[in-house]
């Protein structure tokens, strides 16, 4: 016997790692440019950790994007090589960073099949933090935006930014979802804003997203997947 069908909901989706690639782009940016510098006083793990602490300092003061990226790029350089990068040097980090713009949008496994599927009965929004421009434009070039009704992209994906989308297109929490691979920025923070969630693993999620997760309480419920596809058995 099927099981009764969930009545239409509104879900919110997450963008960067829940529906396309994104991270890996980054990570093979800074892998570059750990290789760029010098390796005989620097060793990878350590690189990683001072830009780990350079790029909380550009987000919290900058917020998130490319200009971002490749400023903390050049502060981590100043700070391991105590001099900041000559021109040439600027040049080759700034190309670090160019090489994650020009990426083609990879879709992740699922997501081209199972999105239609789950336009037909709920109500998707498409919920990504960032840079509005860049962001938009990532959307823009995946071939999947008919199937939102509406894109939101706050700067921080905070309690307050959830609440901020529940009053402005009067959705009742105990129907909407935020749907995403980011404890941190996703499951979390939605949570405390009474939605529920589910939490789409990725096997590449950035560092500065991990977090435990929060367990709701009933009636709140938060779902766990391995993948996106599984999202059509729930809804
Ligand atoms: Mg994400």
């Amino acid at each position: 016997m099927q099981p009764d069908p969930v009545p239409p909901q509104t879900l919110l989706i997450d963008a960067d790692d829940t529906l396309w690639e994104n991270n890996i782009y980054f990570e093979r940016a800074i892998s570059s440019f750990i290789a760029y510098l010098d390796h005989h006083r620097h060793a990878p793990a350590e690189v990683r950790c001072v830009l780990n602490e350079c790029e909380h300092a550009t987000i919290a003061a900058h917020g998130y994007g490319m200009a971002s990226f490749e400023r903390s790029l050049i502060d981590c350089f100043t700070k391991l090589s105590q001099a900041p990068p000559t021109e040439e040097q600027c040049r080759r980090i700034a190309g670090f960073a160019q090489s994650i713009a020009e990426q083609a949008i990879e879709l992740l496994p699922g997501v081209a099949e199972t999105l239609p599927l789950l336009a037909k009965r709920h109500r998707l929004i498409l919920v990504t933090k960032g840079n509005a421009r860049e962001q938009q434009k990532k959307l823009d070039r995946s071939g999947i935006h008919m199937h939102f009704m509406a894109v939101e992209i706050p700067p921080e994906k905070h309690p307050d930014a959830y609440r901020e989308i529940l009053s402005r297109y009067a959705l009742t929490p105990a129907a909407t979802w935020m749907i995403g691979n980011s404890p941190r920025s996703d499951i979390n923070p939605a949570l405390a804003a009474g939605l529920h969630a589910v939490y789409v693993h990725y096997p590449n999620t950035w560092v500065l997203e991990h977090d435990d997760l929060v367990q709701p309480v009933a009636p709140q419920q938060l779902i766990r997947l391995d993948s996106f596809a599984a999202l059509a058995t729930h809804f």
